[in-house]
């Protein structure tokens, strides 16, 4: 029997918790059990009609051919347009780089700024692939441990401590992924000055930038001027503003220098982004912003709801938060307690029980570099929120 070999680089990473929790629901799902879904960061609703529409009447004009590698003009004029309204960025377009998803654009951003042994700094907890990606670009993720007690978020000054002359880039993510917090605009000031000052760069992740509630505002980093613009490579998509997960269109947008060189390594790996969904892009960007306001409406309704429950529940802790979709609480209340006939000592347990016992999936927090917390996802229905929160609840009464 052959061995398979796998490159140190493979070997090094492990499967995406996040992706891997919702295939073992659907499996389930599949199996005829009745599983709630907590799991994936997937927006419930359908893309809007007149999105789908778009793309069926670009294919119907046989628009199925490649494209200009790093996306058509009229994308990355909506996209241009997009940061204007929203973030107040001008950008030109040849500094919108559009591909496969933004965990692709995040992918050519690492690509591109880090050589091996480089360090990038990052807040722990974090979504589960900044770390993957950022070892696959051959650099070292360094983490800054946050918790609720310091609001989830890290510091210019605790930035400023880890830099050292290896340090390439700084890693945000505004609204977070798993937690929801957003940085209020004199802390991204402060980061901005520690990243001009001591000549880095920054990869601002804000994909869940219109995913706000209570009045809320998202501010980009990028926006505090040209000299930290410069330096920073902002990423979005279509993904989870416009229910638009399956169509794979994310960009990053960078000096032109930047940009030409993650343009010029996406087409050597994936060429263009799909076609149709390009189409499909420009409609959600400049059609009517309508359904995503009655979206973040709905998102907020149940984040209220699901926070309410679940800071109540005895054993968690738990940090209202101001964007995204979802709830990271704490667990340290119920470790050592025994939970549906197993002994908690930390989220891979709790969840574990929580799927075995209640048939709700929830993502352990260790893969976000926190495994004292697990995260729950309201992107789904208020209906199955229900029923997961009374399944949840159930079990944990019964906690000795
Ligand atoms: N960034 C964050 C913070 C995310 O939660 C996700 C999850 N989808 C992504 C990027 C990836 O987005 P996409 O589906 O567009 O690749
Ligand atoms: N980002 C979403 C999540 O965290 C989708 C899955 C993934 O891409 O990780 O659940």
């Amino acid at each position: 029997m052959t061995t398979v070999y796998l490159s140190r680089r493979v070997s090094a990473i492990s499967p995406s918790p996040t992706l891997a929790i919702d295939a073992k629901a659907k499996q389930m799902q599949a199996e005829g059990k009745d599983v709630v879904n907590f799991g994936v960061g997937e927006p419930d609703y359908d893309t809007p009609a007149h999105i789908k529409e778009s793309a069926v009447k670009a294919l119907e004009a046989g628009f199925t051919k490649y494209t200009p590698v790093a996306g058509i003009p009229d994308l990355k004029q909506a996209i241009a347009a997009k940061f204007k309204r929203d973030s107040g960025l001008d950008y030109s377009l040849n500094q919108i780089v559009v591909s496969v998803g933004a965990k692709h654009a995040l992918y050519n951003a690492y690509m591109a700024l880090c050589d091996e042994g480089d360090e990038v700094i990052i807040q722990h907890p974090c979504w589960v692939s900044y770390p993957e990606i950022i070892r696959l670009a051959g650099a070292v993720p360094v983490a800054i441990t946050t918790d609720e007690r310091k609001g989830f978020r890290m510091t210019a000054e605790e930035i400023e401590k880890r830099i050292n002359p290896r340090t390439r880039v700084i890693n945000l993510n505004s609204p977070s992924n798993p937690t929801g917090v957003v940085y209020p605009p004199e802390e991204l000031e402060a980061i901005a000055d520690v990243a001009v000052r001591r000549d880095l760069f920054i990869v601002t992740d804000e994909i869940y930038d219109q995913l706000v509630y209570d009045g809320v505002k998202q501010v980009s980093i990028a926006s505090f001027g040209p000299e930290v613009k410069r330096r920073t490579v902002v990423i979005n998509g279509v993904s989870k503003t416009y229910a638009m997960t399956g169509w794979r269109i994310g960009w990053a947008a960078a000096e032109s220098e930047l940009a030409k060189a993650m343009g010029d390594l996406q087409g050597h790996v994936t060429s263009n982004p799909t076609s149709l969904s390009q189409k499909a892009a420009v409609t959600a960007l400049n059609g009517p912003q309508e359904p995503i306001k009655a979206m973040v409406e709905e998102f907020k309704r149940r984040r209220d709801y699901m926070y309410a429950r679940v800071a109540a529940m005895p054993g968690f802790s738990c940090r209202r938060p101001d964007g995204a979709f979802y709830l990271f609480p704490g667990l340290a209340g119920l470790v050592g307690k025994s939970v549906g006939g197993r002994v908690i000592r930390n989220g891979d347990d709790l969840s574990q029980a929580i799927l075995e016992q209640a048939l709700v999936a929830i993502v352990p927090g260790s893969g976000f570099g926190s495994p004292q917390h697990v995260r729950l996802s309201y992107a789904t229905s208020m209906e199955r929120i229900k029923e997961g929160l009374d399944r949840i609840e159930a079990l944990l009464k019964g906690a000795s």
